[in-house]
């Protein structure tokens, strides 16, 4: 499972899951770029567990969707190690309200970083990957994307229908593109995450009465880590998973399997 001298982006990489994933690459010894959009000290302590792990990399600022800032953070990596070769499609953001006094700014903000910044950096990736010597029918992939999407991608959640609908693109933005690049072997995948303890929803998981009605949608009865989802992504954008494309593993304790049947229905 060495990724070894695997050169990263990890979008969205100073906390949660980002964070984990970030780490967990620097452990197989990888070069890991630390992309952040605010949070500098988050970032610095990724990189801090990466070195310690015996990994290589540094911190980047940069919005994903941003078109000009996207462009210089893979020019960035690629004057540092001179190639790519996983790119980790993570940063997303919530900004939740009813549906009817919805702004549009909010709308707009959530699927500009969910989606727009996952198709921005997936292109410049693809561009990265497609300027590498082709490879054989039976070589291994010459690049690797995992999209961290959400079980938000096929549940429908009210209060949330911008966050979902970012996700639900991000399904057939991985399934197309897996699609369109298979011959030239590049792998497409996808994670969705259940519950995971992060900042993002640390108002469910800092609450005991939240946490309680959180566990009637988890069979497995625990709340996810965000390590639960960083193996998952070591291992799928290791040659170990060469086989596999435009898939979505879900890690969620169970969340998807229609929780409210588990006593018989
Ligand atoms: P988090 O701890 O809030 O982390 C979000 C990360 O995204 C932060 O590093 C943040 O950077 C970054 N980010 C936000 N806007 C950005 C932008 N415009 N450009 C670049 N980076 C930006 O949340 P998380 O739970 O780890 O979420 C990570 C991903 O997992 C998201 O896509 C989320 O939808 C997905 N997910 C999470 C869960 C869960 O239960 N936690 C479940 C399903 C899916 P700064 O802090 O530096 O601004």
């Amino acid at each position: 499972m060495k990724t070894n001298n695997q050169t990263v982006i990890v979008t969205g990489a100073s906390s949660g899951i980002g964070q984990g994933i970030a780490i967990a690459f620097g452990k197989q010894g990888a070069n890991v770029v630390v992309n952040y959009h605010s949070d500098e000290e988050g970032a610095t302590s990724t990189l801090e567990k990466i070195i310690e792990g015996g990994g290589k990399g540094f911190i980047h600022k940069a919005d994903v969707g941003k078109e000009d800032e996207v462009i210089s953070m893979f020019e960035k990596a690629t004057s540092e190690y001179g190639t790519l070769d996983v790119l980790i499609n993570n940063a997303g953001i919530q900004k939740d309200s009813d549906f009817s006094s919805m702004t549009l700014d909010q709308w707009n903000k959530v699927i500009n970083t969910n989606l727009t910044g996952q198709f921005l950096c997936a292109r410049e990736a693809i561009q990265l990957f497609e300027a590498k010597k082709q490879a054989s029918p039976d070589d291994k992939a010459i690049g690797n994307i995992i999209f961290i999407s959400s079980v938000h991608d096929i549940i429908p959640w009210a209060g949330h229908v911008n966050y979902a609908s970012s996700k639900g693109g991000i399904l057939m933005l991985m399934k197309s593109l897996a699609l369109e690049v298979a011959p030239k072997k590049i792998r497409i995948n996808g994670i969705s995450p259940g519950a995971i303890a992060t900042d993002i929803n640390d108002e469910v998981w800092k609450d005991e009465e939240k946490m309680k009605e959180l566990m009637k949608l988890i069979p497995y009865k625990r709340i996810g880590l965000p390590e639960d989802i960083a193996k998952v992504a070591v291992w799928l954008a290791s040659p170990e998973s060469d086989y596999i494309t435009g898939t979505t593993i879900y890690v969620d304790g169970g969340m998807t399997l229609y929780p409210g049947f588990v006593d018989n229905g």
